[in-house]
């Protein structure tokens, strides 16, 4: 079998983004000490008393399939928390519990777009959206963000590119891979645009509570005629440090979501019962531990902004998630390249903007995934390499 894959569904899946993380991951395997800042996966380890709740779950048996839409609790819990925090109201039926919102995306995808139509999505973005839309025939409508505006998406900017075909919207606030947080009013206008053109809407909000320097990302679904439109998508691996339990969600209006967790009880029958349990204890007991997560990827993202714009490095300013999207091109060569250069000769792996769909080959995104030591480290190491580079390409 080879990696191009033998259907028609496989061969439209965009296999670059693919082709690069593996080279990437080849090289890595054969060197000592790599300092891994390219997944989105930090080295922090889940609260300890999340972990209690799940130790205690499977002793008490949570061995089993859950309720396919997930287990009532956590679903009453997800409601209950999304109102916590600015969103609209959900009754436990309109809630699905999902193997992480990475599954929601093509749930989601499969559920709501036929052949052809238009998916809207600030670009660069999160991929897995970018191959969902591949996967179900849907045309990808890429909106094309820029330094020059910290890559925030504008409704003026969304509105230059609807179609009669428009369809579906992702907004992912804040932003993987460039840390954008679209302001409160501009989220607004862009929900009115969505409004004007019936376009539903899927609201990635993942690093909601991961947001930095006063800035709010704000809950579409709650803004005036959103609620019927929007698919919210979330889940715990990000806020609760619970990557590996794979539990995430999404919650829509009543009328959309039997047909979706239908197609979600055909991908899972359930979400991982003792994942579940987990996701239960991190929304219903203490919160301090988001402020610990959210404060630790706020320390770093300062010393790693600080180190890159020392080494002439421009870089978006990230205002959420834990990701800097630095113009690495600067050093001469293409981001590609620059990642496979820092990875061969500085041992720190960091991934292309191309794997998220950018349309130019000029940025890197740098996860803040190791501690402040580490990031120092890299800094160090990658200098030298952006040394180097600049030598190589100095003009004669
Ligand atoms: N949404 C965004 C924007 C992400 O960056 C990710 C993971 O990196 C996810 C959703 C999916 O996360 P999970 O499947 O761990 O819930």
């Amino acid at each position: 079998m080879t990696t191009t894959g033998r259907s028609r569904l496989a061969r439209r899946v965009k296999l670059k983004e693919a082709h690069i993380i593996t080279r990437m991951m080849n090289l890595a395997e054969g060197l000592d000490d790599v300092i891994k800042l390219g997944r989105g996966d930090p080295d922090l380890d889940t609260p300890e008393h999340i972990v209690r709740a799940g130790q205690q779950a499977l002793a008490a048996g949570a061995t089993h399939y859950t309720h396919p839409l997930g287990i009532p609790d956590l679903r009453r819990a997800i409601a209950a928390n999304i109102v916590a925090h600015g969103g609209a109201q959900y009754a436990p039926e309109e809630i699905v519990v999902t193997p992480g919102g990475q599954q929601a995306m093509f749930i989601i995808a499969l559920g709501l777009l036929d052949p052809g139509d238009e998916l809207l999505m600030p670009c660069p973005g999160y991929n897995p959206y970018l191959q969902a839309a591949e996967l179900t025939e849907a045309k990808l409508v890429e909106v094309r963000t820029g330094i020059d505006t910290n890559f925030t998406l504008t409704a003026d900017l969304l509105r230059q590119h609807i179609t009669p075909r428009s369809k579906l919207l992702v907004l992912i606030n804040p932003s993987n891979p460039t840390g954008t947080v679209i302001p409160p009013d501009e989220v607004a206008r862009i929900c009115e645009v969505a409004v004007e053109h019936d376009l539903l809407v899927v609201s990635d909000e993942i690093y909601a509570r991961l947001t930095y320097d006063g800035h709010i990302a704000q809950p579409v679904a709650a803004l005036p005629g959103m609620r019927e439109r929007t698919i919210t998508l979330s889940g715990v691996s990000k806020a609760y440090a619970m990557t590996g339990w794979r539990v995430g969600y999404f919650a829509g209006p009543g009328d959309l979501m039997p047909a979706l967790a239908e197609i979600h009880h055909s991908f899972a029958i359930s979400t991982s019962a003792v994942g579940q349990h987990a996701a239960l204890a991190a929304l219903t007991g203490p919160q301090d531990c988001v402020e610990d997560i959210r404060s630790t990827f706020d320390e770093r993202r300062k010393v790693l902004c600080d180190g890159l714009t020392q080494m002439g490095i421009p870089h978006a300013e990230p205002q959420g998630a834990f990701y800097v999207y630095a113009r690495v091109a600067e050093t001469g060569v293409p981001a590609t390249e620059f990642c496979e250069r820092v990875l061969r000769d500085a041992r720190v792996m960091i991934f292309p903007g191309r794997m998220y769909g950018d349309y130019t080959d000029d940025y890197a995104r740098i996860s803040l995934t190791q501690s402040v030591p580490r990031i120092h480290e890299a800094l160090a190491r990658m200098a030298e390499v952006v040394k180097a580079l600049r030598a190589e390409h100095a003009s004669p």
